[in-house]
């Protein structure tokens, strides 16, 4: 088994401050889960806590069966003052709901392994990555313990037809991340580089697809390498942006909403990035207006990601 996943994402440790405890989201528990707590609260004699604490969700599937109440100010019901959840505390970890076991890992199963990344919807993470760069690693010894009932995405690009360009999906991926990284450009222009090559990739219907993404992308690396240097910041608010990117893409956002819509994407978060961060010169106020603007983005999209489809 290959896993391939971002360097960071063994260097995460949760700082239990609460933060995805206390957000604007709902925490739902698979079957297994809600049995398991059913069990537990009926053997402790709490059988009216836990009617009260999970919810039935009127369509249940096995993976969403019921949810967690919250307490009035938006915590989640087992959220203690001192941030720790109660459940843990009686529990162990072992006894979680396998989406409060991930967060904020993101397991997604693909054609060519096991790809792990971190969502930048957690404090912790969003300092982590404004150290340094991302890199993605290919391993095949797996970086930690992964529940692996529970990936966010699925990536098989081979159920794509040959004349479809998502059909060369992981080419693609690579090459977006390298424009992604090519540190020589600003960051404008290197989210224009990528969102120019899939409209001119979804505008032509060329004979041959595989060679004609061949062609764009000899194309592009030799427009890069003889493009003027320029010689962008490396302060931790850059560093964070160029992250965001690529793992934005690593997450497989091209993949799921599709090359053209993805792209628009992308369009959407930079607009926002750079309209709460443009006027900030000081360099930790950019970075806490980086950091804000990044965490609202990929909460919505985590959260309301079929409304990112249609969002102009
Ligand atoms: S937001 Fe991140 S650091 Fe804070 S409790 Fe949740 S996982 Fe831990």
């Amino acid at each position: 088994m290959l896993y391939i996943y971002a360097n960071l994402f063994s260097e995460f440790q949760c700082q239990m401050c609460g933060t995805c405890c206390q957000n604007n989201w709902m925490v739902t528990v698979d079957q297994t889960c809600y049995q398991r707590n059913a069990d537990l609260f009926r053997v402790t004699g709490r059988v009216d806590e836990f009617n009260e604490a999970f919810l039935a969700i009127e369509s249940p599937s096995l993976g969403e069966y019921a949810m967690i109440a919250k307490q009035p100010q938006g915590q989640c019901w087992f959220l203690q003052p001192n941030n720790l959840c109660r459940l843990h505390k009686e529990a162990g970890h072992e006894h979680l709901d396998v989406v409060c076991k991930t967060f904020p890992r993101y397991p997604m199963n693909t054609a060519r392994g096991i790809e792990l990344t971190l969502s930048f919807s957690c404090p912790a993470v969003l300092k982590l990555v404004s150290e340094s760069y991302l890199e993605i690693i290919r391993s095949e010894v797996r970086p930690v313990h992964i529940y692996s009932e529970n990936f966010v995405t699925q990536a098989y690009p081979q159920q794509y037809s040959l004349d479809h360009p998502l059909h060369y999906y992981f080419e693609l991926e690579q090459h977006f991340i390298d424009i992604l990284q090519w540190r020589s450009l600003p960051m404008e222009d290197r989210i224009n580089r990528v969102c120019d090559t899939i409209d001119i990739l979804c505008s032509n219907k060329p004979d041959d697809m595989g060679r004609e993404i061949t062609r764009l992308i000899y194309r592009n690396y030799e427009q890069l390498e003889t493009a003027d240097p320029c010689n962008p910041s490396q302060d931790a608010g850059s560093i964070l942006v160029e992250n965001f990117f690529v793992n934005t893409v690593f997450k497989k956002l091209l993949y799921d909403h599709g090359l053209k819509r993805g792209a628009a994407i992308l369009q959407l978060f930079w607009s926002h990035i750079r309209q709460k961060s443009e006027q900030e010169i000081e360099e930790a106020a950019r970075w806490e207006k980086i950091r804000r603007a990044i965490f609202e983005m990929e909460f919505e999209y985590s959260h309301h990601r079929r409304q990112f489809s249609n969002r102009k």
